[in-house]
């Protein structure tokens, strides 16, 4: 059986206050109602990453869920203006980092070639990558989904050992679904799963393959996400809009198996 798993991205939202708020309501509601058996993961802004690690720790001092961030330097330290590393995201005792989210790929010029320099980063400071794939709307139209896939995977991450690639958590998000309220439809997202997964077989084997977590992301829903999560090859979620209200995001990290 592979790990049922969790990933909320606030991206850039809510301010000090109420990031104090949403992680006080969210350890409340996950320590209370979440199913023990997912891996959950909350990514905040850099700059809330020291308190949600605060307020996540329980009475015997363990994490209620763990933190990541969501994008690192692929620079490893020095004159990088406004840069964050991965040795000082580590230093912190966060554990997950996003890695080629839609967004860096769009606004920030993030390319496969950075995404392989962020995930050997990160897993020298022991971080698991959480990384990003998936095509435009004109991609699929055009009928090229699955050779973009493909290269994405081959140029941000097959260069890595099997060691390390043992290491990985891929998200398939669908850019045209990312925050624009059009999820994937089960099979379309199945099919993109077993064909990543296939992938990762040809290059790694069966039994990496099989480890491998896959998640899904693309205005994910407490109402979409059960048929989703029931599909064999969606291993959960990266959560962007729903992860920023405690009951929506509990409810996504309690439907599998609904
Ligand atoms: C995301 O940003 O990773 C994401 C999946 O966003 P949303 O759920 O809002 O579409």
């Amino acid at each position: 059986m592979r790990k049922k798993f969790v990933a909320g991205n606030w991206k850039m939202n809510k301010n000090f206050q109420q990031a104090e708020e949403l992680l006080d309501e969210l350890v409340d509601v996950v320590s209370a109602k979440a199913a023990p058996d997912v891996d959950v993961v909350v990514c905040p802004p850099f700059v809330f990453i020291e308190m949600a690690l605060d307020i996540c720790r329980d009475e015997q001092s363990r994490n209620v869920f763990s933190i990541g961030a969501q994008d690192v330097s692929a620079y490893t330290s020095g004159a990088y203006t406004g840069e964050v590393s991965a040795e000082m995201i580590a230093s912190m005792e966060a554990e997950y980092c996003i890695v080629g989210h839609s967004e860096r790929r769009k606004y920030h010029g993030e390319t496969d070639t950075t995404v392989a320099q962020k995930v050997e980063l990160l897993l020298q400071n022991s971080l698991t990558p959480i990384v990003c794939v998936g095509e435009t709307l004109e991609e699929r139209e055009n009928g090229v989904l699955f050779d973009v896939i493909k290269t994405q995977l081959t140029d941000g991450l097959f260069h890595l050992q099997p060691m390390d690639f043992s290491h990985i958590v891929i998200a398939y998000e669908p850019v045209w679904a990312i925050g624009t309220g059009k999820t994937a439809t089960d099979k379309q997202a199945e099919e993109m799963h077993k064909y990543i997964r296939s992938l990762i077989e040809e290059k790694y084997g069966k039994e990496i393959a099989r480890k491998t977590p896959i998640l899904y992301g693309g205005s994910c829903t407490p109402q979409t996400a059960p048929s989703l999560f029931a599909q064999p090859d969606i291993d959960g979620g990266l959560i962007g809009g729903a992860s920023l209200k405690a009951d929506d995001f509990v409810s996504i990290i309690n439907s599998f198996g609904k």
